[in-house]
């Protein structure tokens, strides 16, 4: 049986660690969010975010602006916060209306502000082996889950299902930065099985439910698992079947309360960092 990898559980001690931190500043740190449009989902994972910062003391922002809003109405209101000095941290809701280039977006966030590090010399520093002023949260919260569990990837065969670069790519980076061997699975690898058999840590992060079945892993493999689906029952499920995989697994995260939780807590860590960086240098 396999031991289960408590998000909730180390997103809360971080999140303690934290706000501990931050009820002694006299100047709170401030995030900013844009949203563009009217996305449902995307407006749900905007309050988690305000609900969590208010939570922990950091100041929150919400810059919601309408669909229609043209590309350079964005790009000024990217501009304006990067010169705002109350503003420590900025983060872009995706996905973006079609007709905005989200690449241009990103880019022209400073990257000493750039919370989700989605800027080309943050992301570049972690794929030149260098850090980053942050790393991406999603990634950042596999890695200190591994680190909390004592899971080393030292020496690890790590196989990471996905290759975007808000997850698989990083992910896969920041591994091979830890010294880990890293292979990286997408929708056109061959044999997607027979490489995951060989995995030591696998990471799927891919979006599809029951994808990571108990013959395509070897006992004792450390399962994260990324993916948000649903079931037919409309239940929050992830891109592993737990209950096939989990009996072979040494360590496995459940969907809910695996990876999520990190995701946000992150988020706000990064705030707190980026903070920190702009005050004290
Ligand atoms: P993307 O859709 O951007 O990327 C999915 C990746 O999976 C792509 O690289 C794609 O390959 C690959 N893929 C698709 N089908 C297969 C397949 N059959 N076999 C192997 N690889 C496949 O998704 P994201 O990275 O944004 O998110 C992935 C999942 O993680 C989603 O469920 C999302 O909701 C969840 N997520 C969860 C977070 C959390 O905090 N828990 C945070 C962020 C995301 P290709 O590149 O070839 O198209």
């Amino acid at each position: 049986m396999a031991q289960l990898i408590d998000g909730r559980l180390v997103s809360k001690k971080i999140c303690e660690n934290l706000s501990d931190e931050i009820l002694f500043l006299s100047k709170k740190p401030c995030l900013a969010v844009i949203i563009v449009g009217e996305d449902p989902a995307s407006r749900i994972y905007v309050n988690l975010k305000r609900k969590k910062a208010q939570e922990l003391g950091i100041k929150s922002i919400v810059e919601q602006m309408p669909t229609a809003t043209s590309q350079q109405e964005l790009l000024n209101k990217i501009e304006q916060l990067n010169n705002d000095n109350e503003v420590n941290a900025i983060l872009v809701q995706l996905p973006l209306p079609s007709h905005i280039d989200t690449k241009a977006v990103l880019e022209k966030i400073n990257p000493l502000k750039d919370v989700d590090c989605f800027h080309p010399y943050n992301m570049g520093r972690i794929a030149t082996g260098t850090k980053p002023y942050v790393y991406p949260c999603t990634p950042k919260g596999i890695i200190r889950l591994l680190e909390y569990y004592n899971i080393p990837p030292q020496g690890k065969h790590a196989v990471v299902i996905g290759r975007s670069n808000i997850v698989g790519r990083p992910v896969a980076q920041m591994l091979l930065n830890e010294n880990a061997t890293v292979t990286i699975c997408h929708s056109k690898t061959a044999n997607l099985a027979e490489i995951t058999k060989t995995a030591d840590i696998l990471i799927s992060a891919v979006g599809q439910k029951n994808l990571v079945k108990p013959d395509m892993v070897k006992e004792g493999v450390v399962v994260i698992d990324v993916g948000m689906n649903r079931t037919d029952e409309g239940k929050l499920c992830g891109d592993v079947d737990f209950y096939g995989v989990e009996p072979k697994a040494s360590f496995i995260t459940p969907v809910p309360g695996g990876v999520g939780p990190m995701t946000i807590c992150s988020l706000m860590q990064n705030t707190f960092d980026l903070y920190n960086i702009q005050y004290n240098s």
